[in-house]
């Protein structure tokens, strides 16, 4: 038997009407704050990510599938997905749009990983971008965005952590005092945060092995070292969200694992998932755009995991999803066949979900599956209903039976569907 590969996943129904309704959220919430959709390349020239997150990143180093194509051009699968977006805002010359542009993806992302809890080699992420505006008000927005997106699917355990990263001239500032602190300390250190010492001390402060998070948690703040300019910005960020009510922490070790982030930065950690798997990461990337070859234009964004998110949905969304109910239709003899189609398509047209009992069962077998299915109700079809022109209905949960007329059953089916149990 051929198996799927390793770290990927298949998404099975019903589970997978949650991430249809996660993601129908996502559009709602973002287009609600000024976003549309932009949708990019799967795989990409392996250049822009090297240029982009940074070559002593994690992801660069040794996650990304990259392969040559037949004519032997490198490409890469898109480890992330704001590379491809600023590439996309420069090939495209959208800096001749509104200022700023608000967009938003939704897209499978590849990282040649462990296989772990939490972490795939394929898996999802939820992104906004505001790409125009260097204020803080802008990266407070996103922040608000992100907010309402959580709040309406029902969270209200996650924490977003904050820091300032500081500007690019202050981050060469406190590599090198970052360096100097932890340099005594290198034998405590992992086998990759050895390399990390020489290539970019920050990235010790993102890995995972507890000695060396112990590490780094005596290391100097980035905050410290920061100037001023990135400090008041992150200030004011704060102060925004602290009107909107909006929770969060100041977390001087948080540094992200990529390197085009700068001033502020922020994660969400759900307890559900603890503090190294992380659910949401995103800040500001002022000088990404520029960094590609493109204007000098700000930005700042976020990503979701949709695969965590998925695993920490609140119950009552998720009941909520999965409750959706069908009506079961079932053709009883040969005449009720050549008609079940017809009349099925007749209530989908009016927005009734119908699933037709095509193989033949008896009334006996199909009242046998609707109940084990948890359908709601279950329309028969037969010689006599066919007559009187109504089907009759039985409702599974209140065991009830009434005959309904054929062209009654959509206003039937939607009064049922609002009542007590079936609201949703
Ligand atoms: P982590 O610290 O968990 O490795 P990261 O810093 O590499 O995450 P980002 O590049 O910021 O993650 O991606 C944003 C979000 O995408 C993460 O917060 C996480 O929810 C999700 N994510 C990243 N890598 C994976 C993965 N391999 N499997 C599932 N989700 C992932
Ligand atoms: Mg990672």
């Amino acid at each position: 038997m051929i198996q799927r590969p390793r770290g990927t996943r298949d998404l099975l129904p019903p589970e997978v009407r949650l991430w249809q309704a996660v993601e129908g959220v996502a559009r709602d919430v973002f287009s609600a704050f000024g976003a549309d959709e932009i949708r990019t390349p799967v795989f990409e020239a392996t250049e822009l990510f090297v240029r982009s997150v940074g070559e002593t990143t994690d992801i660069v180093h040794k996650e990304m599938y990259t392969f040559p194509d037949r004519k032997g051009r490198s490409l890469t699968l898109r480890p992330e997905g704001t590379a491809g977006v600023a590439r996309a805002w420069i090939e495209n010359g959208l800096s001749d749009r509104t200022h700023p542009l608000r967009l938003y993806y939704l897209g499978p992302m590849f990282r040649y990983e462990r296989a772990q809890h939490g972490r795939y080699r394929q898996f999802s992420q939820i992104g906004l971008e505001v790409i125009g505006a260097d204020t803080p008000l802008a990266d407070a927005e996103v922040l608000a965005a992100m907010h309402e997106f959580f709040l309406r699917l029902g969270f209200d355990d996650l924490v977003i952590h904050l820091n300032n990263l500081g500007d690019p001239e202050d981050r060469v500032r406190y590599q090198e005092a970052l360096r100097t602190a932890l340099a005594p300390r290198r034998s405590e250190l992992c086998s990759d945060c050895q390399r990390r010492l020489d290539e970019n001390p920050l990235r010790i402060l993102d890995c995972k092995v507890p000695s060396c998070q112990a590490v780094a948690a005596k290391a100097p703040a980035m905050d410290d070292v920061a100037g001023e300019a990135s400090r008041q910005h992150v200030l004011q960020v704060e102060e925004q969200l602290a009107r909107l009510g909006i929770p969060f922490v100041r977390n001087p070790r948080l540094v992200r694992g990529l390197d085009y982030y700068l001033r502020t930065v922020f994660e969400v950690i759900s307890p559900k998932l603890g503090e190294n798997t992380v659910l949401c990461g995103g800040g500001r990337y002022d000088r990404l755009i520029a960094d590609l070859g493109g204007p000098a234009i700000p930005g700042v964004g976020f990503a979701i995991g949709e695969d965590r998110l998925i695993k920490v949905l609140p119950a009552a969304f998720r009941e909520a999803v999965l409750a959706k109910s069908r009506l079961y239709l079932v053709p009883l003899g040969a005449a009720a066949q050549g008609q079940v189609l017809e009349l099925a398509r007749s209530w989908v047209r009016e927005g009734v979900p119908v699933e037709v009992e095509v193989s033949g069962r008896s009334l006996k077998a199909a009242l046998k599956r609707a109940d084990r299915e948890g359908f709601r109700a279950v329309a028969m079809l037969g010689e006599d209903e066919l007559r009187a022109g109504s089907v009759s209905v039985r409702e599974l949960t209140a065991g009830s039976q009434i005959s309904v007329p054929v062209a009654a059953l959509p206003g039937w089916w939607h009064k049922l569907i609002a009542g007590p149990v079936g609201k949703h």
